[in-house]
């Protein structure tokens, strides 16, 4: 290393896109048009868009490139073929299915694994994986360690999955009912928290025990393999690329969304070494996706993913990437902001409940937050609390076991100036926390309520 200290961004700029600034009296108005839920927002009046680093990221003049140079050819595109090496340059699977997000490898995968009776362990499950387990009837389980699951507590791999758990999950659910065990890297739902290398191998000898696959949900692959890089014992000299190799030989397949960790704004795949399996894999992805060779993509997709998966392994641009979301965090935390910690690769996590202690969660404290920061900012970030949590099937409502604010951060869109000025308005909110008020539910669809619920501040 040079012997500066600062990180820069790893790029610079060759093309803009406005962003447009709006007064608070602008966004009040917004709000009560949008029913104060911030997805009926009109994205145009959103400053920061911190929803999600979901497909949002910013293509590299390569990725650019390349989707000038896609080969829209039906079957057996010079597209396909250079998204094939890319993926398995990384990942040696013997097949690599295509498909137009990873819910669709999801989909796919557990239609055929899945099914009434059958088990599927995970260290927390995306809420697309759970409801893709659930779909066919199976039933899935989260055992992430007991660390993974309180905000303030610190661990370096706060993703890893409980092994003890996990081996009597299989042996109460018996062997021949879980038709694989998956790990996610990094833990979305847990806080974006990495599982290290040590764990990852725990599970494989579980598996191994009981003859059962082990999948990779790798959609965070990636910043997953620098925190390894970082924070495991052993690793500081390896890699990253040696690193996700290692990740990779020790599972039997993987789901991926390339709008996470191949800097895509579609795309994703399943891929996998079982023959049986994934040719039955291929024959739904005929009926819902496309012919195996572009599956639910344009050749210029591929081609944008195919290089986008080379550049997230770079070290200088992950370096960056985690460097600039602990930014965020650390200087929260040391302001005084309660987040989830260790900050995680993809987002900061605020902690409404600790902030609010005055909304009870019934309220929707995290909602109250969320909206306070586009009120005073403009910045857009997502209730993780009871609002998407609390109801239930049967209509009844109970608090979430977290009310979190996500601060999500698109893959090389913001610069620090932009990072610099959510800090102050975060701050800013935060020292005023003790006058927001919660927030009532005026209206609200009976599943997946926060996206369509509508709001009223309590008075
Ligand atoms: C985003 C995500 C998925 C689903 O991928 P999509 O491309 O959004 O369909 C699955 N698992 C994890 C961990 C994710 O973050």
């Amino acid at each position: 290393m040079e012997r500066w200290k600062t990180i820069i961004e790893p790029f610079r700029i060759k093309s803009v896109e406005p962003v447009r600034l709006t007064t608070v009296a602008e966004r009040q108005q917004k709000l009560e048009s949008a029913g104060y839920n911030l997805f009926n927002l009109h994205a145009d009046d959103v400053l920061m868009d911190l929803l999600t680093d979901s497909g949002t990221g910013a293509m590299s003049a390569a990725q650019w490139a390349g989707i000038q140079r896609g080969d829209e050819s039906y079957a057996g595109s010079p597209s396909w073929y250079r998204f094939l090496e890319s993926v398995h340059s990384l990942f040696p699977f013997k097949h690599v299915i295509p498909t137009h997000q990873g819910r669709a490898a999801e989909k796919i995968l557990f239609s055929v694994v899945g099914g009434p009776g059958k088990v599927v362990p995970n260290n927390t499950h995306f809420d697309t994986t759970r409801a893709n387990v659930e779909f066919t009837g199976a039933e899935a389980v989260d055992l992430v360690i007991e660390e993974g699951q309180h905000p303030s507590v610190l661990h370096p791999f706060k993703g890893n999955m409980d092994v003890e758990a996990l081996d009597a999950c299989i042996r109460a659910h018996e062997p021949a009912n879980v038709p694989l065990v998956m790990v996610t890297v990094t833990n979305n739902s847990g806080g974006g928290q990495p599982v290290s290398l040590e764990n990852l191998r725990a599970v494989r000898e579980v598996c191994d025990r009981y003859g059962l696959p082990l999948f990779l949900d790798a959609c965070r692959f990636a910043e997953n393999a620098w925190f390894i890089k970082q924070r495991e014992p052993g690793y500081a000299n390896v890699g990253v690329r040696e690193i996700v190799s290692q990740m990779a030989a020790l599972v039997d397949g993987m789901t991926m969304s390339a709008k996470k960790d191949a800097i895509a704004n579609i795309g994703g795949w399943l891929a996998m070494n079982d023959d049986a399996w994934a040719e039955r894999c291929r024959n739904l992805l005929i009926l819902t996706e496309g012919f195996p060779t572009y599956g639910g993509l344009a050749g210029r997709d591929l081609e944008a993913i195919a290089q986008g998966l080379q550049e997230v392994v770079e070290e200088d641009y992950l370096r960056y990437r985690i460097s600039s979301t602990a930014y965020l965090g650390e200087a929260l935390v040391e302001a005084g902001v309660p987040c989830v910690q260790p900050i995680g690769g993809h987002a900061v996590y605020l902690d409404a409940a600790a902030l609010l202690p005055h909304i009870p969660p019934l309220a929707y404290p995290g909602q109250s937050l969320a909206v306070a920061l586009y009120r005073e900012g403009g910045i857009r970030g997502c209730e993780i609390g009871t609002v998407m949590f609390g109801i239930h099937p049967d209509g009844t409502e109970t608090p979430a076991s977290m009310e979190l604010v996500r601060l999500a951060i698109p893959r090389r869109v913001y610069t620090q100036s932009h990072v610099d000025y959510v800090i102050e308005v975060v701050r800013w909110v935060a020292e005023r926390a003790s006058e927001l008020r919660g927030m009532r539910i005026v209206e609200q669809p009976p599943a997946l309520r926060h996206f369509t619920a509508r709001f009223e501040p309590l008075s």
